[in-house]
């Protein structure tokens, strides 16, 4: 692994630029302007983490697809394959903001749940 990273933080809308530095088993952050930012660069560093927001497919609602997130962030590595999960499923109307579609998906721990209401088609 390198023993510098320079990345944007995108923990919040503000963007710090960040330096990360391996000295020994840890890592120094610089550039971040709150502790979320060090604890970002860290994570960044050791086992990147990332939250997806998609679609699913919906039979019998107002609209055809369902806007949906995971609840957790999921390894960087699979959202390749949480995105191709999630396309193959269907759900039907009504559907309420919070409710779980899809649990654990593919044994991350994270959910994928509707953030927004689909009633049913009149
Ligand atoms: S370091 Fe803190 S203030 Fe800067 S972008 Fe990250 S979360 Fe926002």
């Amino acid at each position: 692994m390198e023993n510098k990273k320079e990345f944007t933080c995108i923990v919040c809308p503000v963007g710090c630029h960040l330096t990360v530095t391996k000295e020994e088993n840890q890592y120094n952050v610089n550039g971040n302007t709150c502790k979320r930012g060090e604890i970002y660069a860290q994570q960044e560093m050791i086992a990147p983490k990332r939250n997806i927001a998609s679609t699913i497919r919906v039979e019998d609602g107002f609209l055809n697809l369902v806007p949906v997130k995971t609840d957790k962030q999921i390894p960087k590595e699979m959202i390749f394959d949480v995105m191709k999960e999630i396309n193959k499923y269907r759900v039907t109307a009504p559907i309420k903001v919070g409710d779980i579609l899809i649990e654990n998906i593919l044994g991350t721990g994270s959910n994928i749940v509707a953030t927004r209401n689909i009633a049913k088609n009149n």
